[in-house]
Formats: structure tokens, sequence, C-alpha cells
């Protein structure tokens, strides 16, 4: 009774699968540099994947592997060189596809390609998943199987201070949140780990901000086993929820901070696909779960959803540093009632000049849901 309603979606029939799909690379300029614990961003070099089928319909999916390597191993650049590999390969002769395909197609001409390029993977996924959708009439808020949402909740993402002399970064932090919070964000995320001045920080802005706003504390794995009793100070302190405290796989470590009860646990890399996010619930490795449609595709995000509520957990859609064509598709999924959490679906104009689709805008902290007068799943490229 949970699966994903697919049966009004039919696969798409094209002359010749490999030859219908093309891969587009697009470097786009930040706003304002990003500073992780991975690195540094000013611009990011975007991959898009684009199919068209028989009846003159187009998909699109967009990668969110970064430029760089230390999010979980996969970068833009070696899904890009994967897929142009592996497509020709295991879709040779196809005449007719499905995003339910995709996968098992991939990994029987590469048994390894789902662990190691899963961001691939689910970029090509959704462009024929978009599709689908678009060739049937159909939104893809019609597979949830409950009525969506209208308007999803965004949460604004917040950048640290540039290593630039004289520039204080708690104060640059608290500024952004200060920011946001004018603009209607209720749920503001921001980089933490050892050197970031976590304490400070977490300290200055629950002194200023109202105590409904939801303060995530994204640390990317970088602290130790020992931060525990740390990770706990930072819940009592105001930090709601942390995401990725200790390294993946860590699991010792994530279950003894989510019995302090002090701060609420979520995972983002320790997690390889939707069905990792519910064993680790049941383990009580996390308390709320991140989704990732960038590494675990739409469809099983969708399944995920709609087993949520029965474990009591929230859920919030994560992303990357994505282009209009995810993001759109991120806030449909985020019109799913089970995430009740604040998404990274800000508005685009809080990371790109000039965005590849129409504009996300974001009013009072919510984005308007496409709904299901409008078919398909992936924002459209302007010009496209
Ligand atoms: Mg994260």
């Amino acid at each position: 009774m949970f699966g994903v309603n697919l049966s009004a979606l039919p696969p798409v029939e094209v002359a010749d699968v490999a030859g219908s799909i093309r891969l587009h690379r697009r470097e786009l300029d930040l706003v304002a540099p990003v500073v992780a614990s991975h690195g540094r961003h000013e611009s990011r070099r975007i991959l898009l994947v684009e199919l068209h089928t028989n009846d003159h319909v187009t998909g699109w999916g967009e990668c969110g592997a970064p430029d760089d390597a230390g999010y979980t191993g996969e970068t833009a650049d070696a899904a890009a060189a994967f897929l142009e590999r592996i497509v020709p390969t295991a879709l040779a002769g196809r005449r007719t596809l499905s995003a339910g395909m995709v996968r098992t197609l991939i990994a029987a001409a590469d048994a390894d390609a789902p662990s190691r390029h899963p961001m691939a993977i689910a970029t090509l996924e959704t462009a024929v998943l978009d599709a689908q959708l678009r060739s049937a009439g159909t939104a893809f808020e019609s597979l949830f199987g409950t009525p969506a949402k209208r308007a999803a909740l965004a949460g604004a993402t917040l950048a640290n201070a540039p290593a630039v002399e004289g520039t204080d970064p708690v104060e640059f932090i608290v500024a952004g949140a200060l920011a946001a919070v004018s603009q209607g964000y209720s749920r503001l995320k921001l980089k933490i780990g050892p050197g970031l001045r976590a304490t400070d920080t977490i300290r200055e802005l629950r002194a200023i901000l109202d105590s409904d706003v939801i303060l995530l504390g994204d640390a990317n794995g970088s602290y130790a086993t020992d931060d525990v009793a740390h990770l706990a100070s930072l819940g009592e302190l105001g930090l709601d929820i942390v995401e990725q405290p200790f390294a993946p796989h860590d699991t010792a470590a994530h279950q003894q901070l989510v019995a302090t009860g002090s701060i609420r646990v979520a995972l983002d890399e320790g997690v390889r696909n939707a069905t990792d996010a519910l064993d680790a619930l049941v383990n009580h490795e996390c308390t709320d779960i991140t989704l990732k449609p960038a590494r675990f595709g739409y469809l099983d995000c969708v399944e995920v959803l709609n087993k949520v509520a029965e474990h009591g957990a929230g859920a919030w859609i994560g992303g990357m540093f994505d282009t209009g064509v995810a993001r759109w598709a991120n806030i449909r999924l985020a019109s799913h009632p089970a995430v009740t959490l604040p998404s990274d679906i800000g508005a685009s104009d809080r990371y790109w000049a000039h965005d590849l689709t129409e504009p996300v805008i974001a009013d009072a902290g919510l984005v308007k849901v496409p709904g299901n007068r409008h078919a398909g799943l992936s924002g459209i490229p302007v010009g496209a």
C-alpha cells in the first residue's frame, strides 16, 4: 500500500535510447563563495542530462555531484565521464525506457556502478522520469498517492565567512541569519565543525532569534567520536538539529548522541540510499531523515516518505548546489505531506545571479508548488 503510484506512467518510446540522451556542461557563478568543511566553492560546473522521446517530449535531470570529491567521493566530472561511457553500453538498442529500469540496466552493465556513481545514475533516472511524466501529461506529485501540499517550506543555508582578514566569522553568520529571517525563512542551516566556533555562533544566534526559528548545523562528518558531549551541549544552547556529526558509518557515536536526547540528529553522507535512511531511523542512529534525491532518486524518496510517519520521524529534502532544474523537482518532492521540516529549496537568488530556469521565489519562507496542473518533475532550462 505504500508503493509509489506508477500505474499511470507508461515507459517513454525512443528511436534509440543511447542516441536520444545528451549531456550538457555549464559553469554557473554562485552569488557568494560558499565555504563548507570539504572546500570553498565560487562557481559550480553543472551537469545536465537531456532525454528526447519519439513523441517530442524532453526530460531533464541535474547531477548533484560537486566539483570536488570531498562530499562522498563522486564528482561532477566523474559522473559525466561515467554516463558517457555507460549509456551507449547499458542502453544500446532499447526502444522503451522507464525510470524504474535505469538502475537495473546500468547495474547489469557495471555491477559496481550503483555504489560508485549513485548521483550519475539518479540524474539519468530523473531525466527519464521527467520525460515519462511530461509524455503522460502527469505531475510528479500525483505519484504520492496522497494529496500534496500547495506550498512547501523552504529553509535558508547560511554562508560561512570568507577567510578575509577583519571578517569575524560569528558576526558574519549572525548578519546572514538576520537577513534570512527578515526574508521569512524559519530554518537556518549553517556549517559547523571543529575550528568553526560553533559554541559562540549558536549562543549569539539564539540570543537574537525567535525560539521557533529552527537552527540546523551541518557538520559533514567532521567531529570525532569523543565530541558527543560537546554536540549535546550545542543542543542545550539551542542548536535544534545536527546533520552528519560523525564520520559515515560511525554508528555507535551517532547512537550515543541520539541517546542524550539533547539534540535531533540527521544523517547525510552516512546513508547511501533510501533504505539506509529508514534503517538508520530504526537503529536509533538518527531522529530525522534528510532525503537527498540527488543521491537516492525521486522514486525512492517517495517510497521513504510514504513510510516515515510510521516511525514518528521528521523529514526534509536536502539539496546540493542546485540550479532550478533540480530545485523545482525538490520543491515538488517537498510538497509530500510527510515532509515536516523546511527543505533546502530556498530562492534561486540566494545562490545564482542567473538561474538556468525560471527562478525559484520564496515568500515568507514558502515556495509555491507547481502542482497537478503542471506535468513533469524537473525545472526546464530557459531557451531549451
Ligand atoms: Mg549535509
